[in-house]
């Protein structure tokens, strides 16, 4: 069984110009409310009626259940909500599902960036290694929500610089890699609000090439042994940092 559940939702507008109609707000809002996942796409199709169809994943099986009546969707999506609206569930055998945080009451977590496979949840469980549904995260996090979430798409973009440029290739791996640069100095920093907030561990997940991964952390140079909670990973207890 998996956590979250994709789906596509249809909406049958007046026109096909949505562009500047509050139509197109659907997709971003639910996004914004930590509904669905940040990867969904949208298409109007110049049928009879017109549909405008949303594909995306919903965080969880209470988020897809209860979308209506977020408060958020409810006030900038109001037109739409007395509109007709079908949604059904899709299967989507290319994405990623991982299992939702079970606990009733997690001890610790990890802060995850996206790119390396990861473009869903920001936040995990260290007890059962499930993920945080983001509507979730945000009642936990508090104000650090935002900047959370930019950060993490601003990882996610750096790692595809990686992937997909020659130019940019050796700053972004730099990047992705050394623990002072720009992007994990923002990322650590956010687990230690984050932490601070909630008042338990939040570890900062750093990238290591496999290859070079070494028991001396990449930081500050002590000797680091397996993460208790996932064994292929090393942890430093000084820096709060696992890679
Ligand atoms: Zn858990
Ligand atoms: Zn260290």
């Amino acid at each position: 069984m998996t956590g979250d559940v994709p789906a596509q939702i249809t909406l049958y507008p007046p026109s096909t110009d949505i562009e500047g109609s509050g139509w197109r707000l659907l997709a971003p809002t639910l996004w914004h409310a930590g509904l669905i996942w940040y990867h969904y796409e949208m298409v109007v199709f110049d049928l009879t009626p017109i549909e405008l169809r949303i594909w995306c994943t919903f965080t969880d099986r209470h988020a897809f259940e209860s979308w209506r009546q977020h408060e958020l969707i409810i006030k900038r999506c109001e037109g739409i909500l007395v509109s007709q609206i079908d949604v059904v569930e899709t299967v989507t055998p290319w994405a990623r599902h991982d299992g939702r945080c079970t606990c009733n009451e997690s001890t610790e977590f990890v802060l995850v960036g996206h790119g390396f496979g990861n473009n869903k949840s920001v936040l995990y469980c260290c007890d059962c290694l499930g993920y945080i549904p983001n509507y979730h995260t945000s009642e936990l996090v508090g104000n650090t929500y935002g900047k959370m979430q930019s950060w993490a798409l601003a990882s996610g973009h750096v790692y595809d610089i990686w992937m997909l440029t020659d130019d940019l290739e050796d700053w972004a791996l730099n990047e992705l890699r050394s623990p002072k640069s720009e992007i994990n100095s923002s990322g650590r920093l956010i687990a230690q609000l984050i932490g601070n907030h909630i008042k338990k561990p939040v570890w900062y997940l750093l990238f290591a090439h496999s290859g070079t991964r070494t028991n001396v952390c990449p930081s500050c140079g002590l000797r680091c042994g397996p993460a208790k909670w996932n064994a292929k990973k090393l942890a430093c207890h000084a820096c709060q940092i696992v890679y």
